[in-house]
């Protein structure tokens, strides 16, 4: 756990240092859209695969000790697996933000449904966020508008 938020953080830091870098080679052509934070995960799961495909390659062909094949080989293991993690968490994180968005656009639906003077102030002329008795900002009755 303690990894992955360590893994996480490493990420949205390198993602924060690249992305303005990427931005000012595409100026003017909108967001580059691979450069997520998942893509990014991506990425760099494929380059740990690569570096494990060469690794077992180079032991195979008897060019590095079993010892440090052994440890090189663990080492690679666990950032896969704190990459997969982390993609894992970032997959989630987006689909919590996926049914916040859908919620606020209800409530906004829902919202625009209303009739507007029944929560606009007569007396101040300040929009309630919602259907009120009497005003947020300076207290006064609404009228009773707009019946239901
Ligand atoms: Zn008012």
């Amino acid at each position: 756990m303690l990894l992955t938020l360590a893994v996480l953080i490493a990420v949205s830091m390198a993602v924060y240092i690249v992305f303005p870098l990427l931005s000012v080679e595409t100026a003017g052509g909108g967001l580059p859209t691979d450069v997520t934070v998942l893509g990014d995960l991506k990425r760099r799961r494929l380059v740990v695969y690569d570096n494990l495909q060469d690794l077992e390659f180079e032991f195979q062909s008897g060019k590095i000790a079993r010892e440090d094949y052994e440890s090189l080989r663990t080492n690679y293991l666990g950032e896969a697996a704190g990459l997969m993690a982390a993609s894992q968490e970032a997959e989630l994180l987006k689909q919590d933000d996926a049914v916040v968005e859908r919620e606020i656009a209800a409530r906004r639906v829902q919202r625009s449904k209303l009739p507007k003077v029944e929560y606009t102030c007569s007396a101040c002329g300040y929009e309630n966020p919602l259907p009120v008795k009497f005003c947020g900002e300076c207290g006064a009755r609404l009228a009773p508008t707009g019946k239901k």
